[in-house]
């Protein structure tokens, strides 16, 4: 018997704490990939595992129509955290799932049916997420997909204006482009698709899937580009491990968004997780530290490979290298020579996505190991 979707890689992981990950044998790995932004707290955080724990032995399971206090606060708390009146929570489990949920409630609320999306954006991988992503090896094999996406070019205003009419049910767009090889948008785009989609009576959809949880500097990418957007999404970095989703809305959404459901929509362990994610970063001030030490790696990096590289980019700790020859050559020798694993975006970029709690020590150690291995090239 065997998985057969990923492809492993030849290390296998143990433990973890921190920033840290151990294999089968004890050695060490600096995790500056988060396990895909996954653990913005670092692996094995005390807050996250007491609550858990604690939630774990009261009761693990209930469905979403009974109340419950686990996720009631956790409601209050991303009400509380996000930008502006975006005050209604739908949770679900996975990113493409909270995705797929934004989409439905706009053609819901709007009662259009197109979506705008973007040139090397990604949404997810289920049959609706699926179709505003634009890597078409992802979607080929499974056409015909939801229909009546526009693409436009990321970061040109005058095209996303263009595409936005009275027929448009939601523009979905990600503040920075994760996978599609770090590319961070303006404020000035951004900013057009929130006027537009105001003007049409469109949704704005920021996907925070990647950038959300402090990752840009700010809790949500959306306080950075100054856009409250009508709905936000996010996952990954959401339960520090835990699988949990959550599909952010404005009134005028949640008070229209059709007939949805999900059976393990905000179970109280998956909630207590994401609350004490969430109230975590939010008390220690995690996204100011990820804004600086972020700064700081993106001197270090331009400074040691800069007239190496084709580029260094990013925004806090979503930190990307184009490099000439290919990330996965690269990315093997990090982690077999160097002990440092990160990821991919795209066949040319190598993108650090460390837990936000990282130090300039750990920093230093993974800028010394891409110097090297850029410099082999
Ligand atoms: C990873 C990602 C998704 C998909 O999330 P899954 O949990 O893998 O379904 C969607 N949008 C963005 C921006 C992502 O980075």
């Amino acid at each position: 018997m065997s998985g057969f979707v990923f492809s492993e890689k030849p290390i296998q992981i143990e433990e973890g704490d921190g920033s840290l990950l151990y294999d089968d044998s004890g050695t060490e790995y600096l995790d500056f990939g988060a396990s895909y932004a996954c653990v913005p707290l670092g692996h094995g955080h005390e807050a996250v595992h007491d609550a858990v724990t604690e939630q774990f032995e009261k009761l693990t399971y209930v469905q979403a129509s009974y109340p419950n206090a686990s996720r009631t606060a956790l409601y209050d708390l991303l009400a509380d955290t996000a930008p502006g009146d975006v005050d209604y929570t739908w949770l679900c489990n996975s990113g493409t799932e909270a995705n797929e949920a934004a989409l439905k409630f706009a053609r819901a609320a709007t009662g259009n049916s197109k979506i705008v999306a973007t040139m090397q954006g990604f949404h997810g991988r289920t049959m609706g997420a699926l179709a505003t992503t634009w890597k078409s090896k992802y979607k080929k094999p499974y056409e015909p997909l939801m229909g009546d996406v526009e693409f436009v070019p990321y970061g040109d205003s005058e095209a996303m204006a263009d595409a936005i009419d009275d027929e448009t049910a939601a523009v979905i767009v990600e503040p920075v482009q994760g996978e599609g090889g770090i590319n961070p948008g303006t404020r000035e785009f951004l900013q057009t698709a929130r006027v537009e989609t105001a003007t049409s009576g469109a949704a704005l959809i920021f996907d925070e899937v990647q950038t959300g949880m402090g990752r840009t500097g700010t809790l949500w990418a959306s306080e950075w580009a100054d856009v409250v957007p009508d709905m936000i999404t996010a996952a990954k970095g959401l339960g520090n491990g835990f699988p949990v989703g959550a599909t952010l809305c404005r009134e005028w959404i949640a008070d229209n968004y059709g007939s949805h459901a999900s059976t393990f929509s905000g179970g109280p362990v998956i909630s207590a997780a994401a609350g004490a994610t969430v109230s975590t970063i939010v008390e220690e001030e995690i996204p100011t530290h990820a804004r600086e030490v972020g700064d700081y790696m993106i001197g270090e990096l331009e400074a040691a490979v800069g007239d190496q590289v084709r580029d260094v980019r990013g925004e806090g700790l979503m930190i990307g290298v184009e490099v000439g020859r290919g990330a996965n050559r690269a990315l093997k020798e990090l982690a077999i020579t160097h002990n440092v694993l990160a990821l991919p975006a795209g066949r040319t970029v190598v993108r650090f996505l460390p837990p936000l709690t990282v130090t300039e020590e750990e920093v230093d150690q993974v800028v010394d190991a891409t110097a090297e291995v850029v410099g082999d090239e």
